[in-house]
């Protein structure tokens, strides 16, 4: 048996790379090659990898309890997981459910959504996105994301999703003009809305300003629609601030959470809500409970994970690590700026461009040869097509970062 790997065209005879430990922002292959993970290994890692306190708990969680079913028991993790987290959200969060992934974070809050208008006797079953977002590869997901040549075979097996323009800068209150006409038309239909806060990420990480995401959940509450952003990539630090919504003046009805919840290391997804949403399942009546689960939700192990994690951003300033790489960034626009790139941009850990290559999309051989150019120097970043970005765990040092940056100004000297 040989293994299949996501997004990989296994014709094209990718190598792949055997891994046999990791560390901080480094991983080591087999062979004793270190290479540092510019892109955090899709996003999760947050505090640097195998970090010892998320390490101890997972051991010492293993040795007290694995799975359990969760529908009618419950266990001292998850119970410390839901009090952690109230600790950095508003008080008006007072659910969380849990299950495993990012996807189907999104799923739970669509289904949570759509289910609340029903139980209240509404048939508000549409549900809004942005243009080029990303709510991962699960049907709902897939239909709330993008249409694009990712999920192309099962367009027909989507459901419809009304969708409003990307803010570009300078097109904001064209977005927000855009939805209001739409409310204005049919938002007795519609049952949620669901935004990646500030940048979409996997759509070529978009940046749009905080003041798009307040006036669209103006405009959602006039119409009694649930207002849900899916903060699965931008959650843990990634925007700068804990959570992205936190560079706003509101609080969303449903928030996605999951890559950085356990620090990267194991699992683990959570769909947070208030009370209000929660009551509209709360009966004698069967029929009106969630009906939602998976085998291994609230996993013990990983609950313990996502504790030691959260125990972490209680006692340490994470986010002055942030800080520290954003500062970094910032030396280097005008560099970037000065090799030809376009769009340079900055926000919080990320740092994104174009580089110029006709034709803008995933399959662009620009971003493959990239990658195989920085990987080849030490250095695993995947471009998204012509979008170069760096996204590094916040433990990276300056001497790693230098290096990653050098790299990719070699890589646009050398192979462009
Ligand atoms: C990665 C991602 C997802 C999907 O998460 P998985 O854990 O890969 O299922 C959903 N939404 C956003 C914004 C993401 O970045």
């Amino acid at each position: 048996m040989q293994i299949w790997h996501p997004f990989t065209q296994h014709g094209l005879n990718e190598p792949i790379i055997e891994i046999e430990t990791s560390y901080d922002e480094f991983l080591i292959t087999k062979s004793g090659e270190k290479i540092i993970d510019g892109i955090s290994s899709w996003w999760v890692n947050t505090l640097g990898h195998k970090n010892p306190e998320i390490t101890k708990a997972i051991q010492k969680e293993a040795e007290t309890l694995h799975q359990i079913i969760f529908a009618g028991f419950t266990h001292k993790p998850a119970l410390n997981v839901a009090e952690h987290l109230s600790e950095f959200l508003p008080e008006n969060f007072t659910r969380v459910f849990f299950s495993d992934s990012g996807s189907t974070s999104v799923e739970v809050a669509l289904k949570m959504a759509v289910g609340y208008h029903y139980n209240k006797g509404q048939n508000r079953s549409k549900i809004v996105a942005m243009e080029h977002s990303y709510h991962g590869d699960t049907f709902g997901g897939m239909a709330s994301g993008a249409r694009s040549v990712f999920n192309e075979p099962y367009t027909k097996m989507l459901f419809e999703v009304e969708r409003i323009p990307y803010p570009a800068p300078g097109k904001e209150e064209e977005t927000i003009k855009y939805y209001k006409n739409l409310l204005q038309k049919e938002g007795d239909k519609i049952g949620a809305i669901i935004l990646e806060p500030l940048v979409l990420g996997s759509g070529g990480m978009f940046f749009y300003p905080p003041f798009v995401i307040e006036e669209l959940y103006k405009l959602s509450k006039e119409y009694g629609v649930i207002f849900c952003l899916d903060e699965v990539m931008t959650g843990f630090g990634r925007t700068g601030t804990m959570f992205a919504f936190n560079q706003t003046n509101i609080i969303p009805d449903i928030i996605c959470l999951s890559k950085g919840l356990t620090g990267g290391s194991i699992p683990l997804a959570a769909t947070v809500c208030g009370e209000e949403i929660y009551n509209a399942y709360l009966s004698k009546d069967k029929a009106k409970m969630f009906f939602h689960s998976s085998s291994y939700t609230a996993n013990p192990v990983v609950c313990a994970a996502a504790c030691a994690n959260l125990k972490i951003w209680k006692n340490e300033d994470v986010l002055a690590d942030v800080r520290r790489i954003n500062n970094f960034y910032q030396t280097q626009i005008e560099r970037f700026k000065a090799l030809g790139c376009k769009n340079v941009r900055i926000l919080g850990d990320i740092f994104a461009y174009e580089v110029s290559h006709t034709g803008n999309d995933y399959v662009s051989n620009a971003g493959v040869k990239l990658y195989e150019f920085y990987r080849k120097n030490g250095v695993l970043l995947r471009p998204l097509g012509n979008t170069v970005y760096v996204m590094p765990p916040y433990c990276i040092k300056e001497e790693s970062l230098n290096k990653i940056f050098d790299v990719m100004e070699k890589g646009i000297k050398e192979v462009l």
